[in-house]
């Protein structure tokens, strides 16, 4: 049981002032943790990736574009766009005695205009300048405030990575009130070690960080955000130390099949495995035959197959009789496994079933049923398969996609679901060889290098936003012959407006060009508009897909051969990777269109130059990891390393083999973990949810 000091952190977020139904929503879609609702401590782990610096105080004639500032002005005009409807934004003319500049503010609500910059009122703004036909403007401060107002403006103000409907201030003010629950904690760590390292208490760690006094107290590097990181990779050690032990302990069950049902797979299927797709096969084979208990990764780049590799794997445990899970992280890839295995399991004689958080009670009941009286053999499904009331007749064979999502204990809870469960994960994120090992303790590893024969290398163009008309055009030219196009718009983090707007325009536009054949996915629909919208695309009824970042890793429409991208370097590579993966899945030679806004940056630069050179995921996550951190990347979330919130694997994996030291001796002297310090790594082990290992504790 979690020690009841922790309560207040693992309280749902909505407890906390400011979280309401609607924003829930969007925190949920924000923080992403696997159990779906999120709690108070995931957003206290939610860390700024960078911030304001207001400490500048120029004149307008000293301001330079793209610095963040604060300004004292006087306003001086307003200038409201002609008609209520017009798309052009609202702007305010401001000036101070050495110069004038525009406030800009798109979807304007003019009543807060009036009020909150009224003529001839003195007013300090904060925002980002930037140049535009040679004036210089900010478009929407982040701070319009009066005399009385500025004294409450944080001089340094954290930001954080933001989702589609919430700003800073709604994550700000969830962490403000989260913070005031952090419970006083003991130290679990070694005292001798916080000395010498001058580390914070972990409490005073997450208070700076979310309190910054200087820009450095932010970085990777810093006392407190190494202080989190270590207790965080500490807390994985012990668990896999622990987890390690207790696998040894207990013996597989081998599982022979006889390859009727694969063969049945493989005679439906228009194409034959690729060598890697082979070889990840006859190892998962040997391994689930043997009499060890096995966990294997299987790591490929999308669309290498791996989901095939997993059928057939199943189809071998299914084959001797016993059943199969399949577990996605997210309700759609989860669907989405379901449908496109269905027309294979029919053609093999295989019975398949899905189970999720939004299945009818009914429907649910039968199925649960069925699974346990074995009366199907595969269970499809998102974390909703650990649920107590799942039960298998026999699962012999258990396989999580996308494994970085899920914790060690997630793993080991699925494994518990039967006698000695085989694990198989699956991920498209390229972990360096070296790493695995200490990220996910004694795992075998198989790699899906080769892509599958008959795809064409997808054509990867870079060009400026301002050739724009040329690429509809090509595009107009490319659907008369049937092609399905993504355009992507990017998130701008700064405001939700300005993000939405601008796709509502592109999609407009393109309407306009292609009546009827354009569709827009936009993280302010509503969910069954968002399907329709899905659907109408996948059905090919439209034949372009223009959306902000919503589309989901993991989509699949094969038919896509067109992935545009617009303000390309907005975007990490990763990102754009993943982006790209959505097209050349199918028969038709596809093509990426990067269009960047004139005048990158060096890193920018070299992103782009990466993504036309090559398709190789493994050699685009490596050059990601070199230029990360040199340049700053919007939309994308200071996300830890594969299984990790708050360590990150290319600033902290020096602290990696100190925490395994570091547990592997408390372990030895301490196995029971009953020592004043073993009491406190208790309390880190329930913090950082790697509680299975205490079950081990208690069982052992
Ligand atoms: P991943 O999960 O690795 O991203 P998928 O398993 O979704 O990739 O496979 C992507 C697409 O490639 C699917 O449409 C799948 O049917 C197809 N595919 C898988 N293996 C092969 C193969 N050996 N030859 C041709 N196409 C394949
Ligand atoms: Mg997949």
């Amino acid at each position: 049981m979690r020690p009841a000091l922790l309560n207040p952190l693992f309280a749902p977020l909505h407890t906390l002032k400011g979280v309401g139904p609607k924003t829930g929503k969007h925190f949920e879609r924000l923080l992403d943790v696997p159990q779906g609702e999120p709690r108070v401590l995931d957003i206290l782990f939610h860390l700024p990736h960078s911030l304001i610096d207001r400490r500048a105080r120029p004149k307008i004639r000293d301001a330079r574009p793209d610095q963040v500032v604060m300004l004292e002005v006087t306003v001086a005009e307003h200038r409201a766009p002609p008609g209520r409807n017009s798309r052009a934004p609202f702007r305010v003319l401001v000036e101070d005695e050495t110069g004038d500049m525009l406030l800009v503010f798109f979807l304007a609500n003019r009543d807060w205009i009036e009020r909150s910059l009224p003529i001839g009122a003195k007013r300090w703004v904060s925002g980002k300048l930037e140049l535009w036909e040679g004036h210089l403007q900010m478009v929407h401060p982040d701070r319009v405030v009066d005399e009385a107002g500025l004294a409450k403006v944080p001089l340094i103000e954290p930001l954080y990575g933001l989702t589609e409907g919430l700003y800073q201030r709604n994550v700000q003010r969830a962490i403000e009130t989260g913070l005031e629950r952090l419970p006083a904690m003991p130290e679990w760590l070694d005292h001798e070690y916080v000395r010498q390292r001058k580390l914070p208490s972990f409490n005073e760690a997450l208070q700076t960080l979310h309190h910054p006094h200087e820009p450095g107290d932010i970085e990777l590097e810093s006392p407190a955000r190494v202080r989190l990181a270590y207790d965080e990779l500490l807390a994985g050690q012990l668990a896999l130390v622990m987890v390690r032990a207790h696998m040894r302990e207990t013996r597989g069950r081998a599982t022979l099949g006889d390859g009727r049902i694969a063969a049945k797979i493989m005679a439906a299927l228009p194409f034959s495995l690729t060598g890697s797709q082979q070889q990840a096969i006859a190892e998962i084979n040997a391994d689930v035959a043997s009499d060890k208990r096995m966990l294997r990764l299987v790591q490929g780049d999308v669309g290498s197959g791996k989901t095939l590799v997993a059928l057939l794997a199943m189809a071998h445990a299914v084959e001797a009789g016993r059943q199969a899970a399949l577990m996605a992280p997210t309700e759609i890839l989860a669907r989405q496994h379901f449908e496109r295995l269905t027309p294979l399991a029919e053609a093999a004689g295989l019975r398949l079933t899905l189970i999720t958080g939004r299945d009818r009670a009914a429907a649910r009941s039968k199925a649960l049923e069925a699974l346990a009286a074995g009366h199907v053999d595969i269970a499809i499904g998102t974390h909703a398969l650990f649920q107590e009331s799942v039960r298998f007749h026999d699962l012999a064979l258990a396989v999580v996609d996308e494994q970085h999502r899920f914790g060690v204990h997630q793993r080991l809870a699925l494994g518990e679901k039967g006698e000695a469960v085989d694990i198989l994960v699956m991920t498209a994120t390229p972990i360096p060889r070296t790493l695995v090992l200490t990220y996910f303790g004694d795992m075998d590893v198989s790699t899906l290098r080769e892509k599958p024969a008959g795809r064409s290398p997808i054509e990867t163009r870079a060009m400026p936003l301002e050739r724009i008309n040329e690429v509809v055009e090509g595009v107009g030219r490319a659907m008369a012959k049937g092609a399905r196009v993504y355009w992507v718009c990017p998130l701008v983090e700064e405001s939700e407006e300005l993000d939405v707007a601008a796709a509502q325009d592109r999609f407009a536009e393109l309407a306009q060009a292609f009546p009827g054949k354009v569709s827009l996915v936009h993280g302010r629909m509503k969910g069954p508009e968002k399907d329709a919208a899905m659907l109408g695309f996948q059905r090919g009824d439209t034949q372009i897909l223009v959306a902000t970042t919503v589309i989901e890793v993991g989509v699949d429409v094969p038919e896509a051969s067109i992935m545009v991208i617009e303000h390309a370097e907005r975007f990490g590579l990763a990102q754009l990777h993943q982006l790209r993966g959505r097209v050349g899945r199918g028969a038709a030679k596809s093509s990426c269109l990067l269009l960047y806004k004139q005048g990158l940056g060096e890193v920018a630069r070299a992103r782009i130059e990466i993504m036309r050179e090559t398709e190789d995921g493994f050699r685009i996550a490596e050059e990601d990891l070199r230029l990360r951190g040199e340049g700053e990347v919007l939309g994308t979330r200071q996300s830890g390393a594969p299984g990790f919130r708050l360590a990150s694997l290319e600033v902290h994996a020096g602290l990696l083999g100190v925490a395994r030291d570091d547990a592997a001796l408390v372990l030895a002297r301490d196995p029971k973990l009953l020592s004043e310090r073993g009491k406190a790594l208790r309390i880190l082990l329930y913090l950082f949810e790697r509680d299975e290992a205490m079950k081990l504790l208690q069982a052992g």
